[in-house]
């Protein structure tokens, strides 16, 4: 799995081997967290990344909707629960806390998956987390997590991209459309990733949806062998060819 590859919930589930109903995972494996993230207009979160640093700012969860707290959105977001025992913000908020006073050495792992659109997510990679803290929002407070990704890191299978190639949403969502979440080689609709016309290395961007397109594994790995044996001046002429063979 690679930064910015994109699949079903199903997929997901069945990647993970968890039935992810919460956004919030602690511990979820032995070696790693996972959160669930939406950057969309109307998601019940505010999550942002900041596009320089790759940093991710991950809101905390409301304390459930029950008899005795009927609008949770109004108020604070708990870290523990009417039991005294840790909710999943209590937990992440304490290893962030431990991390940061240098009581835990290692900061704790959070694989991170964005929702684009209902039944459509996209894998973010890995990320420590390294702060935590109570925000003021209106009239109560929430909880922000400070997530640093980890910019190369191999666990069992799994290969990190850089996070300086991570796609803006917008784009995704702009390119996802255009391509009708197909391959835009064979018009596969499984194992897509989005793909960068022009690489990144050779001053790609990622910013515009021009320059980013939907491929399915077999054809990304395709380009990549090319790239590699072209030289610079072929490539060019190949890349032409690709987006001739779009159209
Ligand atoms: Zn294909």
């Amino acid at each position: 799995m690679k930064v910015d590859d994109i699949f079903s919930y199903a997929d997901l589930v069945h990647a993970e081997k968890a039935n992810l109903q919460r956004g919030m995972n602690f511990r979820i494996r032995p070696a790693y967290s996972i959160f669930l993230m939406s950057l969309r207009k109307n998601a019940p979160y505010q999550d942002a990344v900041d596009q320089v640093t790759g940093t991710l700012i991950y809101e905390g969860h409301n304390h459930p909707k029950t008899q005795r707290c009927r609008n949770p959105k109004v108020v604070d977001q708990p870290i523990v629960t009417p039991k005294g025992t840790l909710t999943e913000n209590g937990k992440f908020f304490t290893s962030a806390m431990n991390f940061k006073n240098g009581v835990q050495k290692k900061a704790e792992l959070i694989k991170v998956y964005e929702k684009l659109q209902d039944g459509i997510w996209s894998y973010k990679g890995f990320f420590e987390l390294v702060d935590a803290a109570f925000v003021q929002s209106g009239r109560r407070k929430v909880i922000k997590f400070y997530l640093r990704p980890v910019l190369k890191k191999s666990i069992g299978q799994i290969e990190d991209l850089p996070h300086n190639r991570l796609i803006p949403s917008h784009v995704k969502l702009e390119v996802w459309k255009r391509d009708r979440g197909c391959c835009v080689r064979c018009g596969a609709s499984k194992n897509l990733h989005y793909d960068h016309d022009i690489p990144f290395s050779k001053g790609g961007s990622s910013l515009t949806a021009e320059n980013v397109r939907l491929l399915c594994v077999k054809h990304n790995l395709e380009k990549s062998d090319r790239i590699m044996c072209l030289m610079p001046w072929v490539l060019v002429g190949a890349q032409t060819a690709f987006q001739l063979g779009r159209k």
